[in-house]
């Protein structure tokens, strides 16, 4: 042999010598087993046509035992090969904890390259097999000493080809399938309690960005119940009849594009952006219908509409945020939370990039980031219709009250007077009214100067408050002039009422500086209304006639308007001090 032959022998030797290093093993040994990450190697078949023995010879590449491999490995054959180095049979299961979302697997079992055992797990007959167990595919194995055994497994995706294997001896395999989803299942309990809340908030409400915003979560939920394999392990559903639920793939952006629409109010405030989001639910309601019909087709183009969702609610998100719309800077961060996290799902889905925790679960990150963002922008909202509707109401104060007095105004007084006049009438009960008007103002005014007068009156405002009852109505009808509208008091009772006051206003001191005192005076009209036959207006002329009298007789007194005065009907009263005043009839 020249030494050109023994090179080349030798090359070939350490070549078939390094693929056989090379073919990815697994070796079992004594002790427990939970092998959740260890080489294997796979062929995706593109015809998906090939069958055990074809597949066999055909050349497989590396992988690891958790891996995603994209849209285009739709039907791809995973082979598995297990030393027992140990000098007992071992028995172990396999595990395929992603097999629910897939239409089939099948087994092929191999031992010295014979064909030992085959089955077929169908999802969509899920019932007539024993290896599925809560989502869980299980096969076990009996590995026989120092006899390598070869599994190839044809695991056959809806869409894309996500795969995991685990190799469990029976006491790990058995909890493995009792445990529970605990991450999956907080998503989906987070999510539902925003939704229960936001239901409640809607029917409180009837907003309708909360019924949007729930439905978008219940959308969110059931994808992320049915992708992370919840929906599976709680209620066995699985095949053609779960990969239907992906229908929430396109209600998700449906709810979140009417959701935008109501919160951002785009309708009246912001015409053009509302017919971006206009076209948009009209194209996601085609593929809605669609997907009712055909939903494997609809979802094809799901990744250009995702797309096209996100360049518009983006581009309108930063228009509003433009135009100062004040929520929408909160949105547009769950929405950069929201395309983030769905962007790296993407890489793991599409198998750019190895499979971990964050980037298997990015969708389900992304939405309930997203959702608590855009909870967070539901209650902001409350809280600015709540200052809106509280400095409408301080508005209302202010048009209703007399700023320095903080009684009610003129204006308030007749739009209140015509209300208790109605109920007056309608309950059959006496109403009457009060005039007062201060003695000699103006020389409060000139002697002490006009703050001062000011003081007086916000006294003089207290006392009238003091020395009503809560139902009374006191107004302030201007200058120094005061209305009081007293329901329930027939002209007696008013007149009582009226000398309450007029001695009220006689004793009140008002200091001004350290030592000095105002004392004023006020002269009262009075007059019982007709309230079922005469205007408000006429029976404040009425009481006004009467202050006019009680100026006449002297002032600090009250007068009284008698509708049909008889010859003792002037109910006089004694009104000290000084200057004595009767009570006057008009
Ligand atoms: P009488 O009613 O007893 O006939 O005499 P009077 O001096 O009170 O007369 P009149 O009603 O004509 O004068 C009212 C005065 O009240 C005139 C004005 O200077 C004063 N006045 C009106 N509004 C205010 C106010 O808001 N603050 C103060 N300090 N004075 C006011
Ligand atoms: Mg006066
Ligand atoms: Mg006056």
């Amino acid at each position: 042999m020249d030494l050109h032959k023994q090179l080349s022998l030798l090359l070939l030797v350490l070549l078939t010598s390094v693929g056989a290093w090379a073919e990815p093993n697994v070796s079992i040994g004594t002790g427990s087993i939970k092998l959740t990450d260890f080489p294997m190697a796979y062929h995706v078949d593109a015809s998906e046509a090939r069958t055990y023995e074809q597949v066999r010879t055909l050349p497989f590449l590396d992988t690891g035992s958790r891996t995603t491999l994209g849209t285009a490995a739709k039907v791809t054959w995973f082979r598995l090969i297990i030393n027992n180095v140990t000098d007992a049979e071992r028995r172990v299961f396999v595990h395929l904890p992603h097999a629910y979302h897939v239409r089939s697997v099948d087994f092929f079992e191999e031992r010295n390259g014979t064909l030992l055992r085959q089955e077929r797990l169908d999802l969509n007959d899920a019932g007539a097999s024993d290896l599925l167990y809560r989502g869980t595919a299980v096969y076990p194995l009996t590995l026989l000493p120092d006899q390598p055994t070869v599994l190839y497994l044809r695991s056959h995706s809806f869409s894309h080809q996500w795969f995991a294997a685990e190799i469990l001896d029976e006491q790990t395999s058995r909890r493995a399938l009792i445990s529970v989803n605990a991450d999956i299942a907080l998503m989906v309990g987070m999510l539902l309690a925003l939704v229960f809340y936001n239901g409640l908030l809607y029917f409180a409400t009837s907003k309708k960005e909360n019924m949007f915003y729930s439905l978008y979560l219940i959308s969110g939920l059931v994808w992320i119940a049915l992708s992370y394999g919840l929906i599976a392990s709680m209620f066995d559903v699985y095949g053609i009849q779960a990969f239907k639920l992906n229908i929430s793939l396109i209600t998700m952006p449906v709810f979140l594009v009417l959701f935008m629409m109501a919160i951002f109010d785009t309708r009246t405030a912001y015409r053009t952006e509302h017919r971006f989001l206009q076209g948009l639910i009209v194209l996601l309601t085609g593929t809605l219908i669609w997907g009712l019909f055909d939903i494997s087709a609809a979802l094809k183009p799901s990744s250009s509409l995702a797309a096209l969702v996100m360049v518009v609610t983006f581009s309108v998100s930063i228009s509003l945020y433009r135009k100062g719309n004040p929520l929408v800077k909160y949105f547009l961060v769950g929405h950069t939370f929201f395309v983030v996290f769905n962007g790296i799902a993407v890489l793991f889905y599409k198998g750019l990039i190895a499979p971990n925790y964050l980037n298997s679960h990015g969708v389900g990150i992304g939405i309930v980031l997203e959702a608590l963002t855009l909870a967070f922008i539901i209650s902001h909202r409350i809280k600015i219709l709540e200052d809106i509707r509280s400095s409408q109401e301080e508005l209302k104060r202010q048009a209703s009250t007399d700023p320095l007095t903080r009684l009610y105004n003129r204006r308030f007084f007749f739009a209140e007077a015509d209300y208790l006049l109605e109920l007056a009438k309608d309950m059959d009960t006496p109403v009457s009214l009060l005039v007062l008007d201060v003695d000699h103002f103006k020389s409060v005014n000139d002697r002490h100067g006009h703050a001062c007068g000011d003081k007086v009156l916000v006294a003089l405002a207290q006392s009238l408050k003091q020395h009503s009852r809560a139902d009374d109505l006191v107004a302030r009808f201007g200058g120094e002039e005061f209305v009081l509208l007293l329901p329930g008091a027939d002209l007696v009772e008013a007149s009582i009422c009226a000398e309450r006051i007029r001695a009220a206003c006689a004793a009140l001191d008002v200091r001004i500086g350290t030592d000095e005192l105002i004392r004023i005076t006020a002269s009262i009209g009075c007059a019982q209304i007709d309230a079922g036959h005469e205007s408000i207006e006429s029976a404040l002329s009425r009481a006004d006639r009467a202050l006019y009298e009680a100026k006449n007789a002297g002032r600090n007194c009250i007068s009284v308007d008698v509708p049909e005065p008889g010859p003792l009907g002037i109910r006089v009263r004694s009104a000290p001090p000084a200057p004595p005043c009767p009570v006057t009839p008009v």
